[in-house]
């Protein structure tokens, strides 16, 4: 899966003593896209350094990745700040597709998209309307004139492998992602996560679930998500009516004829293996 950089950690902690040198990595972003170096003939990805970016020189500590600092560059801009030689702007499907190495540097790339969407939607106070400042001592971002802190946001959803005997309810979206999928949903306000996983099967699919277990989670990003992967099995009629406007597809398919995603990064795409596999 995508956070799995093992022997590499992510340490996500804030460190505000944090200082740029000129070997740290930068994290310029600009519409969706990320400034990188990306060699196609050996499927490595780099990311620019404080050397490379020359003279632009306003950072933003993110986190580290087992010793290496990564920092943000707020102020970056694509038609005043040169860009560096072989370096281009890619979107993050294309860092994923590519399925590039170091893998460590996908996922810091997906966990920086995160703190820079909320950097970047929280520049003012959401409260007062003045200009947020950096805290001094913590992840946080203080309105210098009525004093409310913003902590980032992590948006909570479930993935959910339903089991019919031997079958597992796979589902294609209506739009994008085009391999199979299982239900998933994000939680409202005020349920509880096994709740999110009764709704969302049921508004999917029609079907009521029992046996709720929690597998494990994954922290995607895209939509500032965490991802809970729950298995449960089929409570009555197994007869499926799909919601239409969200899936194109929902079926039960038996373990042997799951047709896995292309690339290895998801939690869905581990939960069906382990069906597929028969461990689940
Ligand atoms: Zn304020």
């Amino acid at each position: 899966m995508i956070q799995d950089i093992y022997p590499k950690k992510l340490n996500n902690s804030y460190n505000p003593a944090a200082k740029v040198n000129d070997n740290s990595l930068i994290v310029v972003h600009d519409a969706g896209k990320f400034l990188l170096k990306i060699d196609e003939d050996n499927a490595t990805i780099a990311f620019p350094t404080v050397k490379d970016l020359k003279d632009y020189n306003n950072y933003i500590y993110l986190f580290q990745v087992s010793g290496e600092e990564f920092f943000y560059a707020p102020d970056f801009d694509k038609e005043k700040d040169v860009i560096p030689d072989g370096f281009d702007f890619y979107t993050m499907k294309q860092l994923r597709n590519y399925y590039l190495n170091p893998k460590h540097y996908v996922f810091a790339s997906y966990t920086a998209i995160q703190l820079i969407d909320w950097y970047e939607a929280n520049r003012f106070c959401g409260k007062c309307g003045n200009k947020n400042e950096l805290s001094k001592t913590e992840r946080a971002l203080v309105c210098p004139s009525c004093g409310h802190v913003r902590y980032p946001r992590i948006n909570p959803a479930v993935i959910v492998g339903v089991r019919n005997g031997d079958k597992l309810l796979l589902t294609k979206y209506r739009t994008g992602f085009a391999h199979n999928a299982l239900v998933a949903g994000f939680t409202e306000i005020g349920e509880t996560i096994e709740e999110t996983v009764e709704r969302e099967v049921l508004e999917e699919t029609g079907l009521h679930v029992k046996n709720i277990t929690y597998y494990k989670s994954q922290p995607w990003g895209i939509a500032s998500d965490i991802l809970m992967g729950f298995y449960c099995d089929v409570d009555g009629d197994d007869t499926i009516s799909m919601d239409e406007s969200e899936l194109k597809y929902a079926q039960w398919v038996s373990r042997e004829d799951i047709e896995l995603q292309p690339l290895e990064y998801s939690l869905t795409n581990e939960m069906m293996k382990q069906f597929k596999d028969g461990i689940k």
